[in-house]
């Protein structure tokens, strides 16, 4: 039995100070109202928030922080740039790569992870001589770095999609893909699910997985998490209409896609239409603001699918940054220049998307809460930082960021102190991962 007393601690209707937590098995145990901490406590400071579900990322994207500002260019040549990176990743870049970007997510107070994975096979196509060895790779990052894993094993089948039908895959995409969504389910089912992991699934997009592919994909994953990029951009909607004479949401729709098990991911360029019809299914939305903002895609109708039913959780993606406060808060704030109104989600409902809502996206019903019962995946934010020294506690999540995440708990292990994650110099990690990625390629 470990017992943290927390100087305030997120219990559900806000902050309150004074709070012993007790965790055995990796789960907590007891939560206690305690003034002071008793002998034995691990004292957490500032405001101990639940861990943070990140519900949507690529780690490899990681690589391109930093390196794609410079040509100006549209999301479609943003892809080319990525698309250079992911040609060099073998299983050994992959799980060094992976290893230091988990790592900048649990200094972050992320504790879960949603791999969007689709880097599946040897470049230029083939297998490994294990098929899921890509897929190893993750797996054995997260654990390295201390963090839980959804993985989102990816469909992806086609190049694109134009007016006049799907495109042939490019020389890099041919690693992405498995040939058919039946192949795709027989490797996903051969990877088994493990403490901290959970196996999800994913649908590319409309863009990379014809129609009749899509209902196959549903049944085969039955009620695990199921996630799809959606309408992050106009010339995927426009495409779709013209070869389907449907929106990709509707598209969707009629194939059993949607419902609560599933997460739209972006999810920009919606009608009123669409907003309803995914509100009504029960399907989530991944709002990722920092990827929208950096790819000029657009700004989500994110309040009014909160409000049309769809639970709302956040994503790094391509790691832009990895600040999931700041995504919230991001999330809040571009709604405001869109609508001209402040306050469209109280911190409340921020908070809610971070925590519970982003678990239950990625399949653990039983995170996300500082609850007996719950697994014990703590973050303490600093309240005596530069950004948040005199900060409001119920409105934390409008002022802080990553810097100011000072302890992280997941499942009971201590994997952050003070600021400091468990592996060492997280700075180092990432540098010696990516530096000779891009090697000869400068
Ligand atoms: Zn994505």
């Amino acid at each position: 039995m470990t017992t943290f007393w927390c100087e305030h601690a997120e219990l559900g209707d806000g902050a309150v100070p004074g709070v012993r937590i007790s965790v055995g098995g990796g789960r907590i145990t007891a939560v206690d109202r305690m003034p002071s901490p008793a002998p034995g406590d691990t004292r957490l400071p500032g405001v101990v928030l639940p861990g943070f579900a990140n519900a949507h990322s690529h780690a490899f994207h990681r690589a391109l922080r930093g390196r794609t500002h410079d040509r100006g260019g549209t999301f479609w040549t943003w892809r080319e740039r990525m698309y250079a990176v992911a040609a060099r990743l073998d299983p050994d870049s992959y799980l060094t790569l992976a290893r230091a970007t988990y790592a900048e997510m649990a200094l972050a107070g992320i504790t879960c992870v949603g791999e969007f994975h689709y880097l599946h096979h040897p470049a230029g196509g083939g297998r490994y001589s294990d098929p899921n060895e890509m897929s190893e790779a993750l797996v054995q990052a997260a654990a390295d770095a201390g963090v839980r894993l959804t993985l989102l094993d990816t469909c992806y089948l086609e190049g694109g999609l134009e007016g006049a039908g799907h495109l042939p895959l490019n020389d890099v995409q041919v690693r992405f893909s498995d040939g058919d969504a039946d192949a795709w389910a027989a490797r996903v089912a051969a990877l088994p699910e493990r403490p901290g992991l959970r196996i999800g699934a994913a649908i590319h997009s409309v863009r990379a997985v014809p129609a009749e592919q899509l209902a196959p994909i549903a049944r085969a994953c039955a009620s695990r998490p199921l996630h799809v990029h959606l309408s992050e951009q106009t010339a995927e909607n426009e495409a779709c209409e013209a070869y389907y004479g449907s929106s990709p949401t509707r598209l969707l729709a009629d194939r059993g896609v949607l419902g609560p098990a599933t997460t739209a991911v972006h999810a920009t360029h919606l009608t009123g239409e669409e907003i309803a019809a995914l509100g009504a299914s029960g399907t989530a939305v991944c709002a990722c603001p920092s990827t929208e903002a950096d790819l000029a895609d657009g700004v989500g109708a994110f309040r009014w699918l909160r409000d049309a039913g769809s639970p709302l959780c956040l994503g790094t993606d391509q790691q832009a940054m990895t600040d999931l406060l700041a995504e919230a808060r991001l999330l809040e704030t571009a709604e405001r220049l869109e609508t001209g109104e402040r306050g469209r989600f109280r911190p409340a409902e921020l908070v809610e998307a971070l925590t519970v809502a982003g678990h239950r996206a990625l399949g653990w019903a039983d995170a996300g809460r500082l609850a007996p019962g719950q697994r014990a995946d703590l973050v303490a934010v600093r309240l005596d930082s530069p950004r948040t020294a005199g900060c409001a506690l119920d409105q934390l999540v409008m002022a802080a960021s990553a810097a100011d995440v000072h302890t992280v708990v997941v499942d009971g292990r201590v994997v952050v102190s003070e600021g400091q994650h468990v592996l060492g110099d997280v700075g180092r990690l990432l540098t010696d991962a990516i530096d000779p990625l891009w090697q000869d390629a400068r």
